[in-house]
């Protein structure tokens, strides 16, 4: 057995050249307790005006999210950004790879600021080019490569985009999921799947969209030799699903489920396809964040659900329909850590240095992997409709 070999630094202090993200803070940040911090902020956006977009993403906290100009998952907010070509900065609320597919997707002269290089994904970090290749040269000497098609979830790291870009495969988002395995499926004669990072959203797809068995799905672990897989496994399976997880959907289990629908009769559960298969069987509607926020806004007064998916937004949801009980899927407090690092100091520090003419924290994806990266994009931009759940 291997141990997980990411180096555990404290945020803010260090590097970690081989993750997704970067730890280090290089700025004097404001004071948290500060009793200016709203005001500041509220400054700096009207000094830089039109100059700026700010993008926030679902899960972040309340503070950071008031300065949104625009709120979405990530791939409605890259496409946002995609729409803004005069603004010279993007501040993009969110984590590490979402500013990536922004700097994609937006133009040469335009600036993609993170405000905390700390804001990565554990999801995206465990998958790894490296170990990616590594997969790749096993599955050519199990003489399966040829028929394998990538797949990659939007929550990955730009070199893992440009893999799939070259290597005949596509990027799919929560909400597009099942018409990207389609896709998939129809590229090759016998064509296998390799699903990456999250095997949740793979295996919800593939088994419980597109009609595949669980015995159709194996897990490559990419900490043990060879995935732990052997070539007739390799041979023999439809969807190869890289050993992923979200650390915060994959925390909800189907035994609360089973607490609530007694204690709540009537309740309504409604998850994300991140949660676990057996989280998911249990639910009554699985869909992407988009998803959810417009089945809440749908959802009759007096009715009662419990929401799977991160605790930022489901407090949100429940704060904004007072007429609906809103419980979280959860008996723990969870937030997602790594969203959270992007706060009001943290916000005021990258819009004030801006202001001064100071580019902080600005995300670039080098141009080899960025034109990669693009062409896994735009497969998944010519897939066919059926994303009604974006
Ligand atoms: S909620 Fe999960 S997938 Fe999203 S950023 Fe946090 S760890 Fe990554």
């Amino acid at each position: 057995m291997t141990t997980v070999d990411l180096p555990l630094l404290p945020l803010g202090r260090g590097t970690d050249l081989a993750s997704e993200r970067g730890v280090e803070c290089p700025g004097d940040l404001p004071s948290a307790s500060d009793p200016d911090l709203v005001a500041r902020a509220k400054a700096a956006k009207e000094a830089l005006g039109e100059r700026v977009f700010v993008l926030g993403h679902h899960y972040q906290r309340d503070e950071v999210i008031q300065f949104a100009d625009v709120t979405g998952d990530s791939f409605k907010l890259a496409r946002d950004a995609a729409a803004r070509p005069d603004a010279e900065y993007i501040v993009f609320c969110g984590v590490h790879f979402m500013a990536e597919s922004a700097d994609i997707l937006t133009g040469p002269d335009q600036k993609v600021i993170l405000p905390d290089l700390a804001a990565g994904c554990s999801m995206a970090d465990m998958a790894r080019i490296a170990q990616v290749e590594t997969a790749w040269d096993a599955m050519a000497a199990a003489g399966v490569q040829e028929s394998v098609v990538p797949v990659t979830y939007m929550n990955s790291s730009a070199d893992i985009k440009a893999f799939c870009g070259r290597n005949g495969g596509v990027v799919c988002t929560s909400s597009n999921a099942e018409v990207a395995l389609e896709w998939a499926f129809q590229q090759k004669p016998d064509a296998k799947v390799l699903f990456f990072p999250d095997q949740h959203l793979g295996r919800n797809t593939a088994v419980l969209k597109l009609g595949y068995s669980l015995d159709d799905c194996v897990v490559w672990n990419p900490l043990q030799p060879n995935g732990g897989l052997t070539a007739e496994q390799l041979r023999d399976a439809k969807v190869i699903l890289w050993r992923g997880h979200c650390s915060v959907h994959g925390r909800f289990a189907p035994e609360v489920v089973d607490e609530l629908r007694e204690t709540i009769p009537g309740i309504n559960i409604l998850v994300h396809p991140e949660c676990q298969h057996e989280v998911v069987l249990k639910a009554d509607l699985v869909g992407s964040t988009e998803y959810i926020i417009k089945t809440i806004e749908a959802a009759p007064a007096g009715s009662a659900w419990a929401i799977g998916t991160e605790l930022n937004l489901v407090k949100r949801l429940a704060a904004q329909h007072p007429d609906k009980r809103i419980v979280f899927l959860d008996k723990n407090v969870c937030y997602c850590s790594t969203m959270n690092r992007i706060d009001l100091p943290h916000f005021v520090w990258a819009m004030e240095s801006l202001v001064e003419g100071v580019v902080v924290n600005q995300i670039i994806v080098d141009p080899d992997t960025e034109r990669e990266a693009l062409v896994a994009l735009q497969r998944m931009l010519d897939l066919p409709g059926k994303s009604d759940r974006d």
